[in-house]
């Protein structure tokens, strides 16, 4: 299912993000590990951050899944990954879309942990811009990777 688009290092934190086992600072309260401010960073809500907050109710993700969306075409709806995983399973797609989708999931994903980390660990600030012209680029480079070895696949 995880797909050849996804960069290699997408996969892991996709992965990860799917058994609902990236560090957020719930799973690192539940595992009895100390943390000061247990809010997420990456908007000024106030709530708790959770897997569900930072993958699908954030304002920050919201912003980056909209941006994707009316780029790529693809409703990407605001719900968890593996719930956007599971349902693509059982979609009659074809593979080609559903890799993309996954992968598209994988880079926002992706993203969006690489932001709360920059603010959490660097106090850097990522707005969603910049995450989602990252996106748009590496995806581009991707496609046309995979369209030039289909066309060295021919000749
Ligand atoms: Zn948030």
């Amino acid at each position: 299912m995880i797909t050849r688009f996804a960069q290699p290092e997408h996969r892991f934190i996709l992965w990860l993000a799917m058994q609902d086992r990236l560090l957020t600072k719930e799973r690192l309260n539940r595992l009895t590990i100390p943390v000061e401010n247990d809010t997420c960073c990456l908007c000024e809500k106030s709530v708790e951050e959770t897997h569900i907050h930072m993958f699908s109710t954030c304002e920050w993700i919201v912003r980056v899944q909209i941006e994707m969306q009316h780029w790529s075409g693809i409703l990407i709806s605001a719900d968890t990954v593996k719930h956007i995983l599971n349902r693509l399973r059982r979609k009659n797609w074809k593979q080609f879309h559903k890799e993309l989708i996954a992968a598209l999931c994988g880079a926002m994903i992706y993203q969006v942990w690489r932001a709360r980390n920059w603010k959490l660990f660097k106090d850097i600030t990522i707005n969603t811009n910049t995450s989602v012209t990252q996106i748009k680029k590496e995806f581009v480079d991707r496609l046309e990777n995979h369209q030039g070895n289909l066309y060295k696949k021919k000749v």
